[in-house]
């Protein structure tokens, strides 16, 4: 079963993928040299246009420490995922700047940096591809050049970590809704990431699957930094709370405060929970 993945893995655009391999047989693992350093995330400035489009992102400024849990909310269009988008340096900014964990997302850090964020999108579908549960998640770790052992120990973690223990060898695309999300974040969480980029998790799930998903989310350690138009997720699960409003971060503070205003709620497309 690895060998068949290890050769999909060959597969990856070898100019990202040969990176974090250079560094793993260097004997150094990607996370150990920026564990200790101060912020989890730092973004300065950042500026973004699509090809052609509208300025998507225009001037976000925004840090969280090591572990804190922080809500990007606000109208469709305001620019939350195209932020998600640039923590693991899937797009890069016009200008300004983003550190994860100190480092900066730049070409030659993009193997380091992919291993540290862990980018969750909206639809499980789009992030699991593989015949088995085992497969998708042993992904990301054969992909850092891990070896065999540690490739299947890390599995076995990420998996129970998500409460996904015996799974491993079900079909993905037979998986509840629910069960596929949480596959999802396994798939990330078995790169033992420093920074978590949660898009819409709570999306089109039953009150008990989302219940479920803000309890796990709750136990993980990491940094997270989640895009949701969800304000009981928002009230359950973080403490800090973004509103992002075209491109521009319009209010950044406590959730318990932003919640009770309804005005500032109102007046960016919002509703208190
Ligand atoms: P949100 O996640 O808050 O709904 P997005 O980050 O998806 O907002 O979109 C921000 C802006 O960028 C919107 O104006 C949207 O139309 C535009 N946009 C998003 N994706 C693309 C794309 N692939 N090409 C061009 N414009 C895009």
């Amino acid at each position: 079963m690895l060998d068949y993945l290890k050769a999909q893995v060959d597969t990856v655009d070898t100019a990202v993928a040969a990176q974090p391999r250079a560094e793993t047989e260097t004997g150094v693992a990607p996370t150990a040299r920026v564990a200790d350093r101060p912020a989890a995330v730092e973004v300065r400035g950042l500026r973004y246009s699509y090809p052609g489009g509208f300025p998507a992102l225009r001037g976000v400024d925004l840090a969280l420490a090591p572990g804190e849990k922080v809500a990007v909310v606000g109208p469709n269009g305001a620019g939350k995922s195209t932020l998600l988008l640039h923590l693991n340096g899937i797009l890069r900014g016009d200008e300004g700047e983003v550190r994860i964990a100190g480092l900066p997302v730049s070409q030659e850090n993009l193997g380091h940096i992919r291993a540290l964020v862990g980018l969750v999108f909206q639809n499980p579908d789009d992030q699991l591809f593989s015949p088995t549960v085992f497969e998708d998640v042993a992904f990301g770790p054969l992909y850092m050049g891990l070896e065999e052992s540690e490739v299947r120990q890390r599995v076995d973690e990420a998996l129970a970590a998500v409460h996904m223990e015996g799974y491993a060898a079900r079909m993905p695309h037979r998986l509840s809704l629910g069960e596929r999300k949480r596959v999802a974040i396994a798939t990330v969480l078995a790169m033992e990431p420093a920074v978590l980029a949660l898009d819409e998790p709570s999306s089109g799930l039953d009150p008990r699957s989302r219940r479920a998903l803000i309890r796990l989310l709750r136990e993980l350690p990491q940094a997270m930094l989640v895009a949701t138009h969800d304000m009981h997720l928002v009230r359950d699960l973080l403490p800090r709370t973004v509103i992002l409003d075209a491109g521009l971060v319009v209010a950044d503070g406590p959730t318990s405060q932003m919640l009770r205003d309804t005005h500032l709620l109102e007046e960016h497309g919002l509703e208190a929970p």
